[in-house]
């Protein structure tokens, strides 16, 4: 319940005022943003890179202005640069989402997301990194993994995210467990029906374990984004038994959860990697990440009725 009403409240522009004025929030926004520039970002990424490994997002989602995706894009490129210049290209790529790149634009809208993340892999290649493309709502998959199909003609390593809630994911891992194929498994971040989704932790659980096997038993680099530590002990279980090398597949969490157990993993000489959002635009990541934790929900409660 709780957690379809911050998901409802993260389309709602009215309760996105609110709260982005509210001066009490920023420090819980920094807990799960590294800053609103690319200055931040690549701070936090040098911080990050000692033991693990890093994957930046700048903000930004669902984007109705061509312009706005073309900015975008070459925002991207510069932090590629950036990457390249500072040294960080074998330790950080970039995540990306097809909704700020123009995918929902009335008119062409799929294709000037591919031409745009196309050429946001051309830098990443020059930058000797990957970029990995995010998953949003069930009504974009389709979509998302069509454009990730022809990105992977000229860029194969270019990644994607699936997401253990929704009941076509072992299919799609499947599908995507061939060689060279980078899959991020998650449970999933949105409010899906019934009609498309497990609903129940026990249901999404079961498919993430499900959906793994299939991952770990193929042949691509399965990328284990969780922070839920049976999970994590099953992966690491489940890749030693299909004889995996610690270097073929790697653990994921987002900047600000759980960072000992980064840590902790990362010193067992596992791969890790972290999910770093940076940028102005943070209030819809933001609240999926408060409706994930009931404790995140309290923190927000009294920031925003001590303003
Ligand atoms: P949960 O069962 O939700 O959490 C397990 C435990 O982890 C909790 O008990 C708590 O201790 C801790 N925890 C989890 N979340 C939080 C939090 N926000 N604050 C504090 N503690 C927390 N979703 C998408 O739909 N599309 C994507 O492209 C996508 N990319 C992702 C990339 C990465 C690297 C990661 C780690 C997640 C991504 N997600 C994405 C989000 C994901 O789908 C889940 O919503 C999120 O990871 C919480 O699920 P969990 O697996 O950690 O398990």
């Amino acid at each position: 319940m709780l957690r379809s009403a911050l998901l409802a409240a993260s389309r709602s522009p009215r309760c996105r005022s609110v709260v982005e004025r509210t001066s009490t929030m920023r420090p819980i926004v920094d807990r799960f943003v590294a800053g609103s520039t690319v200055d931040d970002a690549v701070r936090v990424a040098h911080e990050l890179a000692g033991d693990r490994l890093v994957s930046l997002d700048r903000l930004g989602e669902d984007t109705l202005d061509r312009a706005q995706a073309e900015q975008t894009a070459e925002a991207y490129r510069a932090l590629l640069a950036r990457l390249d210049a500072e040294g960080l290209g074998a330790a950080a790529e970039v995540s990306v989402k097809l909704s700020a790149l123009g995918q929902a634009l009335p008119v062409d809208g799929e294709k000037i997301a591919l031409e745009s993340t196309r050429r946001i892999c051309e830098a990443a290649a020059a930058a000797g990194t990957t970029v990995t493309v995010d998953m949003e709502d069930h009504t974009t998959t389709d979509s998302t993994l069509e454009i990730v199909r022809a990105l992977r003609a000229d860029f194969p390593d270019t990644g994607t995210v699936l997401q253990a809630y929704l009941k076509r994911t072992a299919a799609d891992c499947a599908d995507f467990a061939g060689p060279g194929s980078r899959i991020r498994l998650c449970k999933g971040a949105y409010d899906e029906p019934a009609s498309v989704a497990y609903r129940g932790k026990s249901e999404v659980d079961g498919s993430y374990v499900r959906c793994l096997e299939v991952l770990m038993n193929g042949q691509g680099y399965p990328m284990v984004a969780t922070h839920d530590p049976r999970l994590t002990g099953i992966a690491e279980r489940l890749a030693a038994r299909a004889g995996r090398a610690r270097d073929r597949y790697e653990f994921q969490m987002l900047y600000g959860v759980r960072p000992q157990a980064q840590r902790e993993i990362a010193g067992r000489g596992l791969r890790m990697r972290v999910y770093v959002p940076y940028g102005a635009e943070w209030y819809p990541y933001f609240m999926r990440r408060l409706g994930e934790r009931p404790a995140n929900l309290a923190f927000f409660l009294r920031a925003l009725t001590h303003r």
